[in-house]
């Protein structure tokens, strides 16, 4: 049934705390399925294959664009390909669960056009750039190109926010994870 196919999007910039918040969801809302996507980036070493992302080789990516196989993808870095598979969807739609998608703000904006108001579109916004910064050094896993790189794009990808259904200003986790269960509760509710 077209009007149960909601979809739910958490955006942000790398680091602004969206896989935190996406985690904090999906333990809270028993309906809610983490929509695992493809990419062509390697995994980090905790990283499990077919849970964090089906990595795949370029090769693989580009069969994928040409049998029409993704809702959306993009060349979130420099030659590394994300993207989010129709059948991961509808897998879980089949179970009568709802996606949860951590995705980049391209791709949110992609799918928020298709979906419209079945899909709510959520902005998790750093409290400013040096704190964004500061998280991504903690966070260890960038090499100093790789960090200027998300940084540039994190103050790029800032200026798209309010093309999003709503924003959660991520000043405190606990009180923007709470915040964003209740936007997501409310617009399951409707
Ligand atoms: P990371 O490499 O840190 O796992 O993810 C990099 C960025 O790619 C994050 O902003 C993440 O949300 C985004 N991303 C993950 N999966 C997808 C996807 O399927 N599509 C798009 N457009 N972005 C994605």
């Amino acid at each position: 049934m077209a009007a149960q196919k909601k979809i739910i999007i958490i955006t942000a910039p790398s680091g602004a705390g969206k896989t935190s918040v996406t985690k904090y969801l999906l333990s809270k809302i028993c309906t809610l399925r983490f929509s695992v996507s493809a990419t062509t980036r390697k995994p980090r070493s905790n990283e499990v294959d077919e849970t964090d992302y089906y990595f795949i080789t370029e090769d693989a990516f580009n069969k994928k664009i040409h049998e029409d196989a993704f809702i959306e993808w993009e060349m979130v870095y420099e030659g590394k390909y994300y993207g989010t598979f129709k059948s991961e969807l509808e897998r879980i739609w089949s179970n009568n669960t709802i996606p949860l998608l951590d995705i980049d703000v391209k791709g949110a904006i992609h799918v928020q056009n298709q979906f419209n108001s079945d899909c709510l579109t959520i902005f998790i916004e750093p409290p400013s750039v040096d704190e964004l910064k500061k998280r991504l050094q903690s966070r260890g896993t960038e090499s100093l190109e790789n960090l200027q790189t998300r940084l540039n794009k994190a103050i790029f990808e800032l200026s798209f926010k309010h093309q999003f259904n709503k924003i959660v200003i991520n000043d405190d986790l606990q009180r923007a994870c709470t915040e964003t269960e209740n936007i997501v509760s409310d617009f399951l509710s409707q």
